[in-house]
């Protein structure tokens, strides 16, 4: 298939335009949620004659799918080929079937993906997240280097012992890494006089954390991996729901958007479009899903669209770094903020080895911030409230715990990702 991102811009919205009505038809036709959710909102379909006018379909939200997950479904069991879940990190996992049609999409979604990273037939890829537990991300990894007809070692994560001795025996080129194990790899190749720097390693895909800010500078954690390895950093950005990834190029000013998977919108608290370059809530529609589609679905990710063409070459927009989720807004102190700006202050600090962020409720309801961390050298906690105050404007609870207690509480057997924050507030969803 050839890769629309190059084309202009009237191309890519009337093929986008095309697709849309064709998933639009394909959910009428197949998916018991959408029947009902067009018959309750009065919704017909074949006024549609526009992108804009998607926005006559209100929206859903995470708590619809959770409700009717098997509503979605748009495919018999005997056409399912593989079945996998939401991470679950915000109650309960949702199953998303896939079709082969879908895993087709989904091998097509990567190989564009890491094409944009520059890939070609002569990376080899190091995979160093699951790709079991049901993890969609794992197997998309693994089809688009497949489609991209590079290599790839499946190493799965932790064990840096194991991620350095496959370096070192396959020459591998590119890590998949969630950024936090990219910085523990690189002080286990320090504390073992591992050579780094001279690797075969020439660039990382960066999943599961932003390692940029709103205005594409390197945040605190990815400036500490670049200042300590300099190979290429790629951000990308995902989840099971969408089915599609938003990844950067070597430009470094945001996702792509693959116009012929999915359509994005920005929207504001009550719906409406926000202007171009201003955060809201990613809100998204699949194009060419089977398994699972979903027409205007709130994400609950707050982020940027960008949409002038790309020095890259490619005209499609692109998403700014997510910088958080909408219910994890703080408001504490007569400020708000979100976790991201505190793990951002956090993450500058080098005496700082582990942390993790506990959000809860005062007897007043008001919001309370509590930070546990460890340490691997001293540190004044007046030095660590100043930096707290100057980058964020309050000073949340503060507990230091050793580096042994707080680790089992950050890397949990059961979770995907390292646990960086914990939500007790009654609206965690
Ligand atoms: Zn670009």
């Amino acid at each position: 298939m050839p890769d629309i991102a190059y084309k202009s811009i009237d191309i890519i919205q009337s093929d986008q335009l095309e697709r849309l009505q064709r998933q639009l038809k394909f959910v009428t036709a197949h998916s018991k949620f959408y029947q009902a959710h067009f018959k309750k909102h009065q919704v017909d379909i074949d006024q549609i004659k526009s992108l804009e006018e998607l926005n006559l379909i209100p929206t859903i939200g995470k708590k619809e799918l959770q409700a009717h997950y098997k509503d979605f479904w748009c495919v018999a069991p005997s056409q399912i080929r593989d079945y996998t879940n939401t991470s679950g990190t915000e109650g309960k996992p949702v199953t998303i079937p896939l079709s082969n049609t879908d895993l087709d999409r989904l091998a097509y979604n990567e190989m564009l993906s890491l094409a944009c990273t520059g890939g070609d037939e002569n990376e080899i890829y190091q995979l160093t997240t699951t790709i079991d537990r049901r993890f969609m991300a794992g197997l998309a990894y693994t089809l688009g280097a497949r489609e991209l007809g590079a290599g790839m070692v499946r190493t799965g994560p932790g064990i840096p012992q194991l991620q350095w001795q496959t370096i070192d025996e396959l020459n591998t080129t590119a890590l998949i890494v969630v950024p936090s194990f990219l910085v523990k790899l690189i002080d286990y190749a320090i504390n073992n006089g591992i050579d780094y720097k001279n690797s075969s390693v020439k660039k990382a895909i960066c999943i599961g954390e932003p390692i940029r800010n709103s205005d594409f500078s390197l945040n605190a954690l990815g400036s500490r991996i670049k200042e300590a390895w300099d190979i290429e950093l790629y951000s990308t950005y995902a989840s099971s729901e969408m089915a599609t990834a938003f990844t950067e190029c070597s430009i470094g000013k945001g996702g792509h958007v693959l116009t012929d998977l999915i359509v994005v919108e920005i929207l504001d608290e009550k719906g409406n479009k926000v202007p171009e370059g201003v955060a809201g809530e990613l809100t998204i529609t699949t194009l060419g899903v089977e398994g699972f589609p979903l027409v205007r679905f709130r994400t609950g990710d707050i982020c940027a669209v960008h949409k002038e063409p790309c020095a890259c070459g490619r005209t499609t927009p692109r998403l700014g770094p997510v910088i958080g989720r909408k219910h994890q807004m703080i408001k504490c102190k007569g400020t708000t903020c979100y976790p991201s700006a505190i793990y951002d202050v956090m993450d500058r600090i080098p005496e700082i080895s582990h942390y993790q962020i506990e959000l809860s409720l005062d007897n007043l309801g008001n919001d309370e911030v509590l930070i546990r961390y460890a340490t691997n050298s001293p540190l004044e906690m007046g030095s660590l409230v100043n930096q707290l105050k100057a980058g964020i404007r309050f000073t949340p609870k503060l507990e230091a715990l050793s580096v042994e207690m707080i680790m089992p509480m950050i890397f949990q057997e059961a979770k995907r990702k390292p646990v960086k924050m914990v939500d007790k507030r009654a609206n965690s969803l």
